[in-house]
């Protein structure tokens, strides 16, 4: 499911074999803030300033912290942070520790706007300065390109330096998953295994290993089902911290519907932004309630579209989830011991019948099990006219240039030779 979070939020769509992307919405409105600091900033330092000094002086801190980690220097990333707290100088020992197990090829650390934050100026005194800063990085054999995030660093002034006094003053008023990064809380222990990278609590590791294995199968039957290149690089979070990327769980209306793993979209550009660029790639998180007893079938779900999210954004939803469960049904039957067929009963007596549309945003959230199971099978149908390399040519289509619902009509009367209304007909006409 393409969920849209942050201001374009529409509704968490539900799931029958609990599956859900989210989308972190983002995009690249303002490179202005990228400029590094300067070490003459860095000297003209510490007194309040003008606010371009005191951003150049800040960027050249942040500068140092982000050589820090690259360079595993625990005391270099220490030496901004208030040594009158042990508490805060723990935390960042642990945040240090955490990112050194990622593999940055690049990260990079700059002020972006300022926030006030009055109690921390009560607090500190008239220097104190809450600002938004922003991530950017690319990790190594993972993203193709770098992608951001923000975290928000209050820093005063004391005997002429800056000081970082608080790194959670702001964080109501940053992105959804900002400051809520899979570093970002306990100790953690991250298990590569080539392009898979799994992250689980530092005391889990056999457990990330395991996933790992699992992973490594999942990607295999996405290769085998979805006919685009795809290099199966993939991030899965399997921590039993709730709000890493800061997810909710349950989602739909009514009782509502409990949620095994999403697929977080990132993007390069400001998170708090609405995306236009397409997405730079995704991570897979994990529902810490099951992640003890993960089946490999949701994660080929998942796999699916991180394989085909970086695509394009305009995918309509019936395709982009119908695709992730049919790969997912066909990675089941690809063992002859397994069958799908009481999810395929259950699709042509209960969820056809009613079928009226292509499913939506509003379909899916009013039921998820139905539109869940419609998508899968107009995918099916899909397959049985066109192929798997049809299939993918139309989701192509529609993920590039699907941007309006003329545009989608139309696509899918080139690519399938039907109208939408014609297309459910069809399917609810095919058995399978
Ligand atoms: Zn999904």
């Amino acid at each position: 499911m393409v969920m849209q979070r942050g201001r374009l939020f529409a509704g968490a769509a539900a799931l029958v074999l609990v599956s859900a992307v989210g989308v972190a919405v983002a995009t690249r409105s303002d490179n202005s803030a990228t400029a590094g600091g300067t070490a003459a900033a860095a000297t003209a330092g510490a007194k309040a300033g003008s606010p371009q000094s005191r951003k150049a002086a800040l960027d050249v801190i942040l500068a140092q912290r982000a050589t820090a980690v690259l360079k595993g220097d625990v005391k270099a990333f220490i030496a901004s942070v208030d040594p009158q707290q042990p508490k805060l100088v723990a935390k960042q020992r642990v945040l240090f520790a955490n990112l050194r197990q990622f593999q940055f090829s690049t990260l990079r650390y700059f002020v972006a706007d300022e926030r006030l934050a009055p109690n921390l100026v009560e607090k500190y005194g008239n220097t104190a300065f809450s600002t938004r800063v922003m991530m950017r990085y690319q990790l190594a054999g993972l993203d193709p390109g770098p992608v951001q995030t923000d975290l928000g660093y209050t820093f005063v002034v004391r005997a002429g330096r800056w000081i970082l006094v608080a790194d959670d003053a702001i964080d109501q008023t940053l992105s959804d998953d900002g400051h809520r990064q899979p570093w970002d809380f306990q100790p953690i222990t991250v298990i590569r295994r080539g392009k898979i990278v799994v992250v689980v609590d530092k005391s889990e590791a056999a457990l990330g290993k395991k996933i790992a294995g699992v992973s490594k199968t999942a990607i295999s039957a996405v290769h085998r089902h979805w006919p685009r290149p795809w290099n199966g690089a993939v991030m899965v979070v399997a921590m039993p911290e709730p709000r890493v990327m800061s997810l909710l769980w349950t989602t739909g209306t009514g009782t509502g519907w409990t949620i095994a793993a999403k697929a977080v979209t990132l993007y390069d550009g400001e998170p708090l932004s609405v995306k236009a660029a397409a997405p730079v790639g995704s991570r897979i998180v994990i529902n810490p309630a099951v992640r003890k007893s993960l089946d490999e079938d949701l994660l080929v779900h998942e796999m699916t579209h991180v394989a085909t999210v970086p695509i394009g954004v305009h995918a309509p939803v019936w395709l982009v989830e119908g695709i992730a469960e049919y790969v997912r049904c066909r990675s089941i039957e690809d063992d002859p011991h397994w069958t799908v067929d009481p999810y395929r009963k259950t699709v042509r007596t209960k969820y056809l019948p009613s079928m009226k549309v292509l499913p939506g945003e509003t379909q899916f959230d009013a039921s998820g099990d139905r539109s869940y199971g419609q998508a899968w099978w107009v995918t099916e149908y899909l397959v049985s006219t066109k192929g798997e390399k049809g299939m993918a040519a139309l989701y192509t289509d529609l993920a590039l240039h699907g941007t309006s619902p003329a545009a989608i009509a139309s696509i899918i009367k080139k690519q399938t030779g039907k109208t939408p209304p014609e297309l459910v007909t069809a399917v609810k006409k095919f058995r399978g």
